[in-house]
């Protein structure tokens, strides 16, 4: 069989990282097309020796021009966004796995989209901000959209053989991150580190941060809309503490299917290169004898109000999501520096929605504008 030419967005991240990680397991069956990276050129610089690539984009352009004189012969090497789109356009490959962070995300990945290629998708922020564009060029060019985070791969797998007119309802499962069982009151003096400090995962920083919000289950509800057409009222998020329910779905009948294994992305990402076929691999092991207990609460969306809004936000429609999903991310990374506190995130976010107005039917133009919008609305 010829190996599956993969090209990795986000290599140096912890989906990236990983992503490698399946690919070493599997070097009969994979091999590496492109890698990117921002800043972490030091990582980078050991994937390339490891993976030899065609392809290698920096998207930070001071650090790009010290770095392009040690590739081996024969790289192509581009740098900054614009670099980042023109190797996905460019690029042979069979699959795109998509693993920017946040907005950054939304136009390489459309470029693998429009080469009707397979995308292993896990910047759900692309699906967050321009779901309707994208099922839509999905469609038209016919390209493969797979999910990669967890919870979607878990309702892809039991969608398997079943009719989605049967489905009654999606249950997203949400560890509840680190603050689950803080009251409010308490949140508003919980430090970076301990927002950072998952008890499940081991992620980068922004989704964290998002976990501790549960905006990451917004985000991800959002995205379950898209993958999944299925209304906001048939999807259903549970608090799930032990990760290992990665989610699950209840049928008309009131059958309800889950897919189960122990917190490693390394499972998900594989099944997005490997989709519709398995491969053995030596991480997942799961030793259902030595887990406890699977407990399941009602999450509380006074306590969590990034949840809510992202609720209201999908109701919403237009750019809604979009200003929303901006305003998260500078939100976070004000939190990381420590210039505002965990608590203003919220804030940060419904006082965009209120200022930056909503405009229905965006095309992709129109997404991009509103996105910087509300990064000038917070003067970045
Ligand atoms: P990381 O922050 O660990 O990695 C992000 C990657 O994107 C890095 O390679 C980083 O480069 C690069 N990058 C960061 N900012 C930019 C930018 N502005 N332009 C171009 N490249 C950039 O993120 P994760 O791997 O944790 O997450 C990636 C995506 O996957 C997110 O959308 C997240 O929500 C989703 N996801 C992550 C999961 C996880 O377990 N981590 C689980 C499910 C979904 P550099 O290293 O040089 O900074």
């Amino acid at each position: 069989m010829e190996k599956k030419k993969v090209f990795i967005l986000g290599s140096t991240g912890s989906i990236g990282v990983s992503t490698l990680d399946v690919i070493r397991l599997h070097k009969d069956s994979f091999e590496v097309e492109g890698l990117t990276a921002n800043r972490n050129i030091e990582l980078l610089f050991k994937q390339i020796r490891e993976f030899n690539p065609k392809y290698v984009v920096v998207k930070d352009e001071n650090l790009a021009n010290s770095f392009k004189d040690n590739l081996p012969n024969g790289t192509i090497f581009l740098s900054g966004e614009n670099g980042l789109i023109k190797a996905t356009r460019e690029a042979e490959y069979d699959i795109l796995l998509s693993a920017l962070v946040g907005f950054a995300g939304l136009q390489p990945t459309i470029e693998g989209i429009k080469k009707g290629k397979r995308i292993a998708l896990a910047n759900k922020e692309t699906l967050v901000v321009a779901g309707e564009i994208i099922t839509q060029l999905v469609k038209q060019y016919n390209a493969e959209l797979i999910p990669v985070d967890s919870e979607h791969s878990a309702i892809f797998q039991c969608l398997t053989g079943e009719k989605n007119n049967e489905i009654e309802k999606l249950i997203l499962t949400a560890s509840g991150g680190p603050f689950f069982s803080k009251s409010k009151e308490e949140l508003k003096h919980v430090t970076i580190a301990q927002a950072l400090k998952h008890p499940n995962w081991e992620m980068g920083n922004k989704v964290t941060i998002d976990s501790a919000t549960m905006m990451n289950k917004g985000l991800e509800m959002i995205e379950a809309h898209w993958l999944f057409n299925l209304p906001a009222s048939k999807i259903e998020v549970i608090i799930h503490p032990q990760s290992i329910v990665h989610s699950m779905i209840e049928f008309i009948d009131g059958s309800i299917k889950a897919q189960l294994s122990k917190p490693d992305m390394r499972l998900p990402i594989q099944y997005a290169l490997t989709y519709p076929n398995r491969m053995p691999n030596s991480f997942t092991n799961t030793k259902l004898t030595e887990i406890e207990s699977l407990t399941f609460h009602k999450p509380d969306f006074a306590k969590f109000e990034c949840l809510q809004l992202a609720f209201d936000v999908l109701e919403t429609g237009g750019t809604a999501p979009a200003i929303l999903n901006a305003a998260n991310e500078i939100a976070v990374d004000m939190f990381l520096k420590g210039k505002v506190s965990f608590v203003e995130i919220p804030e940060m976010i419904k006082n965009a929605l209120n200022h930056v107005e909503n405009k229905s039917k965006p095309d992709l133009e129109t997404i991009i504008e509103y996105d910087s919008l509300t990064r000038k609305y917070f003067k970045v």
